[in-house]
């Protein structure tokens, strides 16, 4: 058993960490406070391949594996969940299904401009009536000769009113359930096809999450996705993966909360001495670090299945659950160490706690993910 990283990874992910503590801290607190989308950011982000990473370099991408991805998420989410679950959907839920399963010519149309930053990408899976339950999706899309009509309304989606491309479920053959839904790739500014309101948000408030509405929206026969019929395994399949880089956005956010909290626990003088030294402090601090490292090697062991091509959809459910509720746990214990200034807005602390709650409800519910674990145990 191995535990070291390898060379590749250690370089990005020191790449990751520099870059985040250079371009993306500085101005993270301004991200949140002003709900400013990062763009700067994302272009930035692009010069340096994380945009693609994951995707082999004939299609754009910088040929990285899926540890490296989550190594990526983890140091943009120490210092800033906003920034990281943008490049969470883009990556992981828009680049990846065209991947896995688009036909060559729309690899080629669409991976470059993605990876390259040149357009960002977004995933639009849950609709007021479908969250948990994504195979209750409404939407229709009709085949009407060399076209596909798209009627129907999606919510909550990452990137959603400044995407330039989204891929989207819709129920292609009414009558057969989960097995008559397909996905399709959507550009921005096909008629019929609109943004809606941006959501107001408890946290990652630089993040954009929106409404879209499809009507009679036209889209040429071969924006299908992969096969007819086949969207709901297709969804499955991306958000195993999708589920990795959000539980590696949990932990990333739950370290920053952490490094956080361990510093001020030193500078911080009651009763004439530094907090730290009162054994209450230090034993937090130890659950903090103790439920870190756990954490961490859980998200690692699923990258590592991915990217060695073995089954990884119980190890990425297990990795989310118990990260994205570490998360809560460690930031709860950041904000308590820092005692009332950790509930101000003048520490990072306050942002993290906020931004973390969304990792154990996006791709999936801790309930879901419970869900998922039980079957694959009972299967
Ligand atoms: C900030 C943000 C970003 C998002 N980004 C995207 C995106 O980019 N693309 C996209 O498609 N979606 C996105 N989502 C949607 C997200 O995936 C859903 O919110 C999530 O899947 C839950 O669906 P729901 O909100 O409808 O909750 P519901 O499904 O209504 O769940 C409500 C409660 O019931 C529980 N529950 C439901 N079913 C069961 C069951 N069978 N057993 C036990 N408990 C159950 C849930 O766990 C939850 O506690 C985003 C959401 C947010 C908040």
């Amino acid at each position: 058993m191995d535990f070291e990283l390898t060379e590749e990874q250690q370089m990005i992910r020191k790449m990751a960490h520099d870059f985040a503590e250079k371009e993306i801290a500085p101005i993270a607190q301004e991200t949140d406070a002003e709900g400013k989308f990062p763009w700067e950011i994302i272009r930035k982000m692009a010069a340096l391949g994380f945009l693609g990473l994951p995707f082999p370099e004939e299609y754009g991408g910088a040929g990285a594996d899926n540890v490296s991805l989550a190594l990526v998420m983890e140091e943009i989410a120490r210092v800033c969940g906003s920034t990281a679950i943008t490049l969470d959907a883009h990556t992981s839920l828009c680049c990846e299904p065209i991947y896995l399963f688009g036909t060559e010519a729309q690899k080629q149309e669409y991976l470059p401009k993605l990876c390259s930053g040149e357009w960002i990408g977004a995933f639009g899976l849950t609709e007021p009536g479908a969250g948990s339950d994504a195979g209750a999706t409404k939407t229709r899309a009709v085949r009407e000769g060399d076209q596909w009509v798209i009627n129907g309304q999606k919510c909550f989606i990452t990137n959603g009113s400044i995407a330039d491309v989204v891929i989207i479920t819709a129920v292609t053959d009414p009558g057969r359930g989960t097995r008559g839904i397909s996905s399709f790739i959507i550009e921005k500014g096909t008629p019929g096809f609109r943004p809606g309101r941006d959501e107001e948000k408890m946290g990652l408030k630089g993040s954009i999450t929106s409404e879209l509405f499809f009507e009679d929206c036209r889209i040429p026969a071969e924006n299908l996705l992969g096969r007819e019929n086949e969207g709901f395994k297709q969804f499955l399949v991306t958000l195993d993966g999708g589920r990795i880089a959000i539980a590696a956005m949990a932990l990333g956010l739950a370290q920053g909360a952490f490094e956080r909290a361990l510093a001020y626990s030193k500078e911080r003088v009651q009763f004439g001495q530094p907090i730290c030294n009162f054994q209450a402090i230090q034993w937090m601090l130890a659950d903090m670090a103790t439920e870190l490292d756990a954490a961490r090697l859980l998200v690692y062991r699923a990258a590592w299945l991915k990217d060695r091509g073995l089954p990884f959809t119980k190890e990425a459910a297990m990795a989310k659950l118990f990260t994205s509720e570490m998360a809560e746990r460690v930031c709860y214990k950041a904000i308590q160490i820092h005692g009332g200034y950790g509930y101000t807005k003048e520490y990072e602390v306050e942002r993290m706690y906020r931004d973390q709650r969304l990792c154990a409800i996006g791709e999936g519910t801790s309930e879901i993910q419970r869900l998922v674990i039980a079957r694959q145990l009972l299967r």
